[in-house]
């Protein structure tokens, strides 16, 4: 039987594997690992393995557009033309009747770059408000903030290859072992070529990824920048610093190293329940290697005090000189499979395009008169959890939800069902019949999904790869550029005629050229089937030198960067150890390290952490339809320490009512001591499973978020457990 044959990238996870898919006569298809792709070198974990049963199973598709035309009458089948006339229609009379931040676009960190692309033009250039934010706020908003201040830029400055030649890897706050496989399969290859590397893994749960380690720091929840601080205090009092890259290439140490000195290594290990010897040879592992990584992802970045972890962790990158050099680097995970993407094209409410400043009045005008749109607004807009806060108070009147499932993933969900409920207009475009904001929609617009439409991502290593179209979308659903196309253009804006994905790359690396992250030299003709490219690549003869405008480095501060460029982009950063701040040196800070996202108390005296586990992504909308992995773990749970099972009468499988000051989930106990006592752990994946959401975890969490970067904290509240009893 003949086939077709693709190269394209994994829409999972920010590790971003290179996957061959091959069609065959009766259309259907099947994937595997590309052996040639830099990242995975043929290999996918369980969920990139069955990419392909989540296309070939289109039983649960949204098939064609519908509306409804008040909030009473029943949804129906309509054409294209009217479904987005009618939203152009109904955003327009808001805009013109109550102002552009009276609507919002919320989107999703599955989206390729050129759907992000298109979604910012429209609505900050366009439409005048800066109101779009992505899912992206709650999973890397916080590393986004703290690289800007350590760093002057957010960029990853590592990369994969980095792994391989490493000889201490410190993970905190990440669980790459289930949540990104392939990436944890080179920690450990690296691991098995060199028995003297080091692993450190921090986190308050005994993981797969945590079992590996010769250091397992299993920490109370909220405590890792007492944990970070202690480790800098230990490796400042015994001279295992690099006190020259800290003179010439850094800033605030003094300030910084005041606030690790205000505590003793005793106290902070008191603080942090683990042991002062661990802490200890922690630091002596760090003053040893020659190349030392940080590696962090949820752990971190979700939480009330996301940016001062993310910060607490990279400080130790700096206080060692392990930054802009083979094997070192602090390497922030992307849970996303195009979170970096997004973070390029300006994809939050408080980002601009081409990683320009929304504040600078002079970066604000370069892109909207390369967009020839309106003025660009200086105030943020509203981030995921303030936009469903506004939708229920009234300020906010429409809301158009694309490609995300909010009523499971955003903290303290009710509020949000709350929120949906009063919006005056909803619309949701959508790849599946499941989300719950479905039932809330009065548009509903039929994507296409993975497999069905081209673009790029980039991944966790600012790796840029393309995906490809191998099969049509069924029924009349659309890529998801030509929907916001179409919509814009229905709205009667201009500079949405694009022809297709690659016209709109073109226009997106343009507007990078002389930035920091200058993709000038990118194209869908370089990119190829299976090629890929790590930012920057200016185009030939560009100078990626030259200032992002006003606030960007001097042009002699990057000059010499430009040597590292190779016709595959720019693996590392800082190889100059010149860095994008005004002074061209990193920065640290004053790190307190109080991390606590709700009090505990007698009536809530357990605290709550929320994750992943190993085969489903979010919330289920794809890795639910695949059989095989649902059979890893077919059911939510609550994992709870035996001692804490015993006090409350608990024993293995039984049904367990977990409640908040928000809310309740009854799921099934497992009781492991892998898990510290007094913390409880959810999925986060579980939504409504036939009429009941007892399964949900966000009912119960605290929508309290980060000051700094709006990024809500899913790994800290408190909460009661007891043994359910049916009412
Ligand atoms: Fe896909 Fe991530 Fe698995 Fe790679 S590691 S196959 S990108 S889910």
């Amino acid at each position: 039987m003949t086939t077709d044959v693709y190269k394209t990238t994994c829409c999972y996870c920010g590790v971003g594997c290179g996957v061959i898919v091959r069609k065959d006569k009766q259309g259907a298809l099947t994937a595997e690992g590309d052996p040639d792709h830099p990242v995975n070198r043929g290999q996918l974990c369980s969920k990139g393995m069955n990419l392909h049963h989540t296309v070939n199973d289109r039983s649960d598709r949204l098939l064609y557009p519908q509306m409804r035309y008040n909030k009473q009458s029943p949804m129906q089948r309509v054409s294209w033309d009217a479904a987005l006339e009618r939203t152009a229609a109904v955003f327009r009379t808001f805009i013109d009747k109550y102002g552009p931040d009276s609507v919002a676009i919320y989107a999703s960190g599955q989206c390729l770059t050129e759907e992000y692309y298109t979604l910012n033009k429209l609505m900050k250039g366009f439409i005048g408000s800066n109101n779009i934010d992505t899912n992206s706020r709650l999973c890397m908003s916080s590393a986004v903030v703290a690289y800007k201040m350590a760093l002057g830029e957010d960029s990853v400055p590592g990369c994969y290859e980095d792994v391989d030649t490493a000889d201490c890897i410190y993970v905190d706050g990440a669980n790459p072992a289930w949540c990104h496989p392939i990436l944890w399969r080179r920690v450990e290859a690296a691991k098995a070529a060199n028995p003297d590397l080091v692993l450190i893994v921090a986190d308050p749960r005994r993981t797969d990824t945590a079992t590996t380690a010769d250091i397992h720091l299993q920490l109370r929840p909220g405590t890792d920048i007492a944990l970070n601080n202690a480790i800098a205090r230990v490796l400042i009092e015994n001279g295992d610093i690099d006190i020259d890259f800290i003179h010439d290439h850094t800033e605030g140490f003094e300030t910084y190293r005041a606030r690790v000195f205000q505590r003793t290594v005793a106290e902070a290990a008191a603080i942090c329940g683990v042991s002062v010897e661990d802490i200890r040879r922690t630091a002596r592992s760090i003053a040893a290697s020659k190349g030392f990584i940080t590696m962090w992802t949820m752990g971190l970045n979700q939480s009330v005090a996301g940016v001062h972890k993310n910060l607490s962790l990279i400080s130790l990158n700096l206080i060692t000189g392990h930054i802009g050099k083979p094997g070192s680097g602090p390497f922030s995970l992307t849970g996303q499979p195009n979170a970096m993407g997004g973070r390029e094209v300006g994809g939050l409410a408080t980002l601009l395009a081409a990683h320009r400043d929304l504040k600078n009045p002079a970066h604000r005008l370069e892109v909207q008169t390369y967009w020839g749109s309106g003025p660009i607004s200086a105030t943020p807009g509203l981030t995921a959890p303030e936009m469903f806060a506004a939708l229920e108070s009234g300020r906010l009147k429409a809301v158009w939800i694309i490609g995300t499932n909010p009523l499971v993933s955003l903290p303290d969900v009710r509020a949000a069902e709350r929120g949906l409920s009063k919006a005056r207009f909803v619309v949701v475009q959508e790849v599946s019949r499941k989300p719950e904001t479905l039932a809330y929609a009065d548009v509903v617009l039929p994507a296409a999904a993975w497999a069905e439409k081209e673009g790029t991502m980039t991944n966790s290593e600012r790796r840029i790869s393309r995906l490809h179209k191998v099969t049509d979308a069924p029924g009349e659903a659309l890529a998801d550029w030509e929907i916001i196309c179409r919509l814009a253009t229905a709205m009667g804006f201009p500079g949405f005629s694009y022809k297709s994905p690659s016209e709109i790359y073109d226009e997106h690396a343009g507007l990078t050229k002389g930035t920091n992250i200058d993709v000038s030299g990118v194209n869908y003709a370089l990119l190829g089937s299976g090629g890929t490219v790590q930012w920057p690549l200016p185009a030939a003869g560009a100078s990626a030198a030259s200032p992002a405008g006003p606030g960007g480095p001097s042009t002699a501060a990057l000059t010499p960067r430009g040597a590292a460029f190779g016709p595959a982009g720019t693996p590392r950063l800082f190889t100059d150890r010149h860095f994008y701040t005004p002074s061209g040196r990193a920065r640290f800070h004053d790190l307190p390290d109080d991390a606590r996202g709700e009090t505990t108390d007698g009536d809530y005296p357990f605290i709550l952490t929320t994750g992943r586990i190993r085969d489903q992504w979010h919330t289920m909308s794809k890795t639910g339809k695949v059989r095989k992995l649902n059979q890893h773990i077919p059911r939510s749970f609550v994992e709870m320490h035996p001692d804490d099972a015993r006090r409350l009468g608990v024993a293995e499988d039984d049904l367990i009512c977990v409640s908040s000051r928000r809310g309740e989930v009854v799921v099934r106990a497992r009781v492991t001591d892998s898990i510290r006592r007094g913390v409880l752990f959810l999925p986060m994946h579980w939504g409504k499973i036939l009429q009941s959401d007892l399964n949900r975890a966000n009912n119960v969490t605290k929508n309290v978020v980060d000051p700094l970067s709006g990024e809500p904290d899913f790994k800290y509240c408190a909460v009661a457990a007891e043994k359910y009893v049916k009412p």
